[in-house]
């Protein structure tokens, strides 16, 4: 069972947390002055035979959340994360329960007064590797080739773990800003964390948060991740006989309940194939051009398929929605019966853009696919999940640092990109701390392979992610 493979802790999330308030640089600047004059640049460089024995270190542990996977490494996982954490400096770094889930370990360090607080948000949990024969070394044994560490969670999270830990290390655990972590075992599976926040909103007051857990687009070209979509789920089902009749006998005059429901699916698209929910409308987008020929590899379309719908390819995956149908109760082919089909159903799934809300946006959809039952059938439409989309505000002085930052550590400009999910985390982290800024970042390039076979990352990448992120916190003092 979840949560009791390690030993039953206080809940150390609730012990009394500074105030984070306006920034009053003037103690703050002592000691991000101090290391401005201190080359990070080398600092972290010396550092990365460490960070990458970390690393390994971490992959090595088949952290996998999953229901129905040994929970054991799990809690091996947060006690190595949390000695990672005291190791470079986060005395107080602890593993800390989570009541019905994996534990989250947490820590934080005393910034100057008057400095900002910034949040550094990680997860050490890992999907499951999938079959080992997909891949060319053993999933959870690392292995460099080509400049990049394979195995799985090497990107996705555990680099994001050793680079914030990296991140303090190079300030010798005395950072020039007030640092929370925030290590979570669940984000892969059904994470207990997010309600957490929701209810205990103190530990996470922070003026930035930082989520290290995207990456950038391409290797080297430095990326801010500033939305994300949200979901809205519906059930559609159509009841028209009450049980299968012979179709040669009463084919006709009866409505059969899959010819309903297709005539109904087929309103939620128009006629160049994008989606059409009326209430739930696309956005403009200006950051990344995300080219068709890229989208076209990575999403793995198969040659002389169209694409669909209307607008670049980054509004229409960032901005846009999109509106699949993910399941379907239907008679099979095999074994199929010359019979009208009584009843039928389909759960419809809808991502939604950044600025909408994901409940109206629910509603909309359950609105659409009820008034687009044909013929006057009546059908029943209930409304699923929901999660909130993310804009993030790119206005304040975080996206200043941040953008700093990157621009010294790999020479570029940086882009912003919008991500096609939510990250439920995010929406409720923004909503307990309205005033906080929120980055997207890290190592996970867009060949990590992340969630699939020969999972990866950049060592090169990781190491200006550190430096990025050490640099950042410089340049939210100074
Ligand atoms: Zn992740």
């Amino acid at each position: 069972m979840k949560g009791l493979m390690t030993p039953a802790r206080k809940y150390f999330f609730d012990e009394p947390v500074r105030r984070v308030g306006p920034t009053a640089r003037a103690s703050a600047e002592v000691r991000g002055k101090t290391m401005a004059e201190t080359d990070l640049r080398s600092i972290v460089h010396t550092m990365m035979p460490q960070v990458r024995a970390d690393l390994e270190n971490l992959v090595r542990i088949p952290s996998v959340s999953l229901p129905g996977f040994p929970g054991e490494p799990l809690g091996k996982a947060a006690e190595a994360v949390a000695e990672l954490f005291k190791g470079v400096g986060v005395g107080n770094a602890r593993v800390a329960e989570v009541s019905g889930g994996y534990p989250t370990v947490y820590g934080e360090i005393e910034g100057p007064p008057g400095a900002p607080t910034v949040l550094l948000y990680a997860h050490y949990d890992v999907q499951p590797p999938g079959p080992e024969e997909k891949w060319d070394s053993p999933p959870f044994e690392p292995e460099e080739r080509g400049g990049r560490l394979y195995g799985r969670g090497a990107a996705d999270d555990k680099s994001g773990v050793v680079m914030h830990a990296a991140a303090i290390r190079a300030f010798e655990g005395k950072p020039p800003v007030g640092i929370k972590i925030v290590v979570e075992g669940e984000e892969e599976s059904d994470s207990h964390l997010d309600a957490y926040v929701l209810e205990n909103p103190d530990p996470f007051q922070a003026d930035v948060i930082v989520v290290g857990d995207t990456g950038n687009w391409k290797v080297g070209e430095p990326t801010l991740t500033t939305t994300l979509r949200g979901l809205a789920t519906c059930t559609v089902e159509v009841n028209t006989l009450k049980e299968p009749v012979h179709s040669g006998m009463f084919g006709g005059p009866a409505p059969d309940a899959l010819i309903v429901l297709i005539h109904l699916l087929a309103e939620l698209h128009d006629d160049m194939g994008g989606p059409c929910v009326p209430g739930v409308d696309s956005g403009p987008w200006d950051g990344l051009d995300y080219s068709e020929e890229t989208y076209r590899e990575t999403a793995g379309v198969l040659p002389g398929v169209p694409l669909v719908g209307k607008g670049t390819v980054s509004e229409r995956l960032w901005t846009s929605p999109s509106v699949t149908v993910i399941g379907l109760d239907a008679p099979q082919v095999e074994g199929a019966a010359n019979a009208l089909i009584p009843s039928a159903r389909a759960q419809v799934s809808m991502r939604v853009p950044p600025g909408q809300d994901s409940r109206e946006a629910r509603a909309a959809l359950a609105r659409h696919l009820d008034a687009s039952a044909p013929w006057g059938v009546k059908v029943n439409v209930t409304e699923g999940l929901e999660g909130p989309a993310f804009l993030a505000r790119t206005d304040g002085r975080g996206y200043d640092a941040a953008r700093k930052a990157m621009l010294e550590s790999y020479g570029r400009e940086t882009v912003l990109m919008g991500q096609g999910g939510s990250i439920p985390l995010i929406s409720n982290l923004s909503s307990i701390a309205p005033g906080a800024e929120i980055i997207l970042w890290g190592a996970e390039d867009g060949v990590a392979a992340i969630h699939a076979p020969n999972e990866s990352v950049d060592l090169t990448e990781l190491e200006h992610c550190i430096l990025s992120e050490a640099l950042f916190l410089r340049y939210l003092v100074v």
